[in-house]
Protein backbone atom coordinates (compact mmCIF):
# COMPACT_ATOMS: atom_id res chain seq x y z
CA UNK A 1 0.00 0.00 0.00
CA UNK A 2 1.07 3.20 -0.87
CA UNK A 3 1.97 6.23 1.73
CA UNK A 4 2.03 9.64 1.58
CA UNK A 5 5.25 11.62 1.64
CA UNK A 6 5.10 15.03 2.54
CA UNK A 7 7.64 18.01 2.32
CA UNK A 8 8.00 21.21 4.03
CA UNK A 9 9.73 23.69 2.06
CA UNK A 10 10.28 23.61 -1.95
CA UNK A 11 13.56 25.38 -1.28
CA UNK A 12 17.38 24.19 -2.21
CA UNK A 13 17.68 20.86 -0.23
CA UNK A 14 14.59 19.56 -1.64
CA UNK A 15 15.50 20.36 -5.14
CA UNK A 16 17.01 17.55 -6.24
CA UNK A 17 14.11 15.15 -4.76
CA UNK A 18 10.99 17.42 -6.16
CA UNK A 19 13.24 17.08 -9.50
CA UNK A 20 12.46 13.20 -9.35
CA UNK A 21 8.75 12.79 -7.27
CA UNK A 22 7.44 10.95 -10.27
CA UNK A 23 10.06 7.82 -8.82
CA UNK A 24 7.57 8.19 -6.08
CA UNK A 25 4.49 8.67 -7.26
CA UNK A 26 5.09 6.02 -10.23
CA UNK A 27 4.87 3.81 -7.26
CA UNK A 28 1.61 4.53 -5.84
CA UNK A 29 2.69 7.00 -3.35
CA UNK A 30 1.07 10.00 -2.72
CA UNK A 31 2.96 13.12 -2.61
CA UNK A 32 2.54 16.60 -0.83
CA UNK A 33 4.92 19.33 -1.04
CA UNK A 34 3.65 22.64 1.26
CA UNK A 35 5.28 25.69 0.38
CA UNK A 36 4.39 29.48 0.88
CA UNK A 37 5.41 30.68 -2.93
CA UNK A 38 4.72 28.35 -6.05
CA UNK A 39 8.43 29.48 -6.84
CA UNK A 40 11.43 29.31 -4.96
CA UNK A 41 14.35 32.04 -5.58
CA UNK A 42 18.27 30.87 -5.64
CA UNK A 43 19.61 32.53 -2.65
CA UNK A 44 23.25 32.52 -4.85
CA UNK A 45 21.61 35.00 -7.64
CA UNK A 46 19.96 37.01 -5.28
CA UNK A 47 23.11 39.42 -4.71
CA UNK A 48 23.14 39.59 -8.83
CA UNK A 49 19.01 40.01 -8.76
CA UNK A 50 20.49 43.05 -6.57
CA UNK A 51 22.76 44.36 -8.52
CA UNK A 52 20.75 44.38 -11.29
CA UNK A 53 22.28 41.55 -13.41
CA UNK A 54 19.26 39.61 -13.22
CA UNK A 55 15.35 40.14 -12.87
CA UNK A 56 13.51 38.32 -10.05
CA UNK A 57 11.83 35.89 -12.66
CA UNK A 58 15.51 34.73 -13.74
CA UNK A 59 16.82 33.53 -10.42
CA UNK A 60 13.99 31.39 -9.36
CA UNK A 61 12.53 27.98 -10.28
CA UNK A 62 8.70 26.78 -10.37
CA UNK A 63 8.27 24.47 -7.41
CA UNK A 64 4.85 23.86 -8.30
CA UNK A 65 4.94 23.72 -11.63
CA UNK A 66 7.58 20.83 -11.25
CA UNK A 67 5.56 19.14 -8.50
CA UNK A 68 2.13 19.61 -10.36
CA UNK A 69 3.36 18.12 -13.72
CA UNK A 70 4.73 14.77 -11.57
CA UNK A 71 1.23 14.08 -10.50
CA UNK A 72 2.08 15.10 -6.88
CA UNK A 73 -0.04 17.96 -4.73
CA UNK A 74 1.55 21.26 -3.93
CA UNK A 75 -0.40 22.73 -1.47
CA UNK A 76 0.18 27.02 -0.86
CA UNK A 77 0.50 27.50 2.82
CA UNK A 78 3.25 27.51 5.68
CA UNK A 79 3.31 24.57 8.08
CA UNK A 80 2.78 26.31 11.84
CA UNK A 81 2.94 22.92 13.84
CA UNK A 82 3.97 19.09 13.69
CA UNK A 83 2.52 16.43 15.80
CA UNK A 84 4.71 13.60 15.47
CA UNK A 85 1.58 11.35 17.66
CA UNK A 86 -0.48 11.59 15.32
CA UNK A 87 1.75 12.36 12.30
CA UNK A 88 0.20 15.37 11.41
CA UNK A 89 1.31 18.63 10.07
CA UNK A 90 -0.64 21.77 11.13
CA UNK A 91 -0.64 24.73 8.79
CA UNK A 92 -0.84 28.50 9.59
CA UNK A 93 -4.24 28.84 7.75
CA UNK A 94 -5.72 25.99 9.96
CA UNK A 95 -5.28 23.40 7.75
CA UNK A 96 -4.29 20.12 8.38
CA UNK A 97 -2.51 17.04 6.31
CA UNK A 98 -1.71 13.77 7.85
CA UNK A 99 1.54 12.13 6.66
CA UNK A 100 3.45 8.58 6.83
CA UNK A 101 6.73 9.86 6.01
CA UNK A 102 7.82 13.72 6.34
CA UNK A 103 10.71 15.63 5.64
CA UNK A 104 11.32 19.12 6.59
CA UNK A 105 13.91 22.12 5.26
CA UNK A 106 12.41 25.23 5.51
CA UNK A 107 15.39 27.10 5.61
CA UNK A 108 16.43 30.24 8.04
CA UNK A 109 14.48 33.14 9.14
CA UNK A 110 15.53 36.31 10.77
CA UNK A 111 13.17 36.97 13.15
CA UNK A 112 12.67 41.47 12.62
CA UNK A 113 12.90 41.60 16.87
CA UNK A 114 16.78 40.78 16.78
CA UNK A 115 17.22 44.09 14.83
CA UNK A 116 18.42 47.03 17.23
CA UNK A 117 19.36 44.24 20.19
CA UNK A 118 22.50 45.53 21.81
CA UNK A 119 24.39 41.98 21.36
CA UNK A 120 23.88 42.08 17.90
CA UNK A 121 25.28 45.89 17.19
CA UNK A 122 26.57 44.92 13.77
CA UNK A 123 22.78 43.87 11.98
CA UNK A 124 20.75 46.21 9.70
CA UNK A 125 18.12 46.05 7.84
CA UNK A 126 18.58 47.49 4.51
CA UNK A 127 16.65 50.61 3.91
CA UNK A 128 13.70 49.00 1.64
CA UNK A 129 13.51 52.62 -0.82
CA UNK A 130 15.68 52.70 -3.83
CA UNK A 131 16.76 50.42 -6.35
CA UNK A 132 17.71 47.50 -4.10
CA UNK A 133 14.52 47.51 -2.09
CA UNK A 134 12.99 47.61 -5.40
CA UNK A 135 14.74 44.64 -6.70
CA UNK A 136 14.15 42.91 -3.66
CA UNK A 137 10.61 42.26 -4.59
CA UNK A 138 9.44 43.38 -0.74
CA UNK A 139 11.30 41.27 0.62
CA UNK A 140 13.35 42.42 3.89
CA UNK A 141 17.29 41.91 2.88
CA UNK A 142 19.94 41.91 5.88
CA UNK A 143 23.47 42.57 5.74
CA UNK A 144 26.57 43.64 7.71
CA UNK A 145 27.37 46.91 7.23
CA UNK A 146 30.90 47.91 5.71
CA UNK A 147 30.08 45.78 3.35
CA UNK A 148 30.52 46.78 -0.11
C1 LIG B 1 23.34 34.63 -0.62
C2 LIG B 1 23.43 33.18 -0.17
C3 LIG B 1 24.38 32.36 -0.72
C4 LIG B 1 24.49 31.03 -0.30
N1 LIG B 1 25.46 30.26 -0.86
C5 LIG B 1 25.59 28.97 -0.47
C6 LIG B 1 26.58 28.14 -1.07
O1 LIG B 1 27.35 28.55 -1.93
N2 LIG B 1 26.66 26.85 -0.64
C7 LIG B 1 25.82 26.34 0.32
O2 LIG B 1 25.93 25.16 0.66
N3 LIG B 1 24.87 27.12 0.89
C8 LIG B 1 24.73 28.40 0.53
N4 LIG B 1 23.79 29.20 1.12
C9 LIG B 1 22.93 28.61 2.15
C10 LIG B 1 21.82 27.79 1.52
O3 LIG B 1 21.06 28.64 0.67
C11 LIG B 1 20.93 27.20 2.62
O4 LIG B 1 21.72 26.40 3.48
C12 LIG B 1 19.85 26.37 2.00
O5 LIG B 1 19.05 27.19 1.20
C13 LIG B 1 18.97 25.71 3.04
O6 LIG B 1 18.05 24.88 2.32
P1 LIG B 1 16.53 24.82 2.71
O7 LIG B 1 15.83 24.06 1.61
O8 LIG B 1 16.36 24.35 4.10
O9 LIG B 1 16.08 26.34 2.73
P2 LIG B 1 15.62 27.26 1.53
O10 LIG B 1 16.39 26.98 0.30
O11 LIG B 1 15.62 28.64 2.10
O12 LIG B 1 14.13 26.81 1.24
C14 LIG B 1 13.16 26.82 2.25
C15 LIG B 1 11.80 26.85 1.59
O13 LIG B 1 10.83 26.57 2.58
C16 LIG B 1 9.81 27.56 2.51
N5 LIG B 1 9.26 27.70 3.85
C17 LIG B 1 9.68 28.50 4.85
N6 LIG B 1 8.93 28.35 5.94
C18 LIG B 1 8.00 27.41 5.62
C19 LIG B 1 6.94 26.81 6.33
N7 LIG B 1 6.67 27.15 7.62
N8 LIG B 1 6.17 25.89 5.70
C20 LIG B 1 6.43 25.53 4.41
N9 LIG B 1 7.44 26.07 3.68
C21 LIG B 1 8.22 26.99 4.29
C22 LIG B 1 10.49 28.81 2.00
O14 LIG B 1 9.56 29.68 1.37
C23 LIG B 1 11.46 28.22 1.00
O15 LIG B 1 10.88 28.04 -0.28
C24 LIG B 1 23.63 30.52 0.70
C25 LIG B 1 22.65 31.35 1.25
C26 LIG B 1 22.54 32.67 0.83
C27 LIG B 1 21.47 33.56 1.45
Amino acid sequence: MGKHLVFIGGGHAHMMTLASLSRFTAKGHEVTVIGPSPYHYYSGMGPGMLAGMYRPEEIRFATRRVVERQGAAFVLGKAARIDPLTKTVHLENGGTIPYDVLSCNAGSFVPHSILGHPALPALHRFRTTGRAGRRAVGQRVFALPNVP
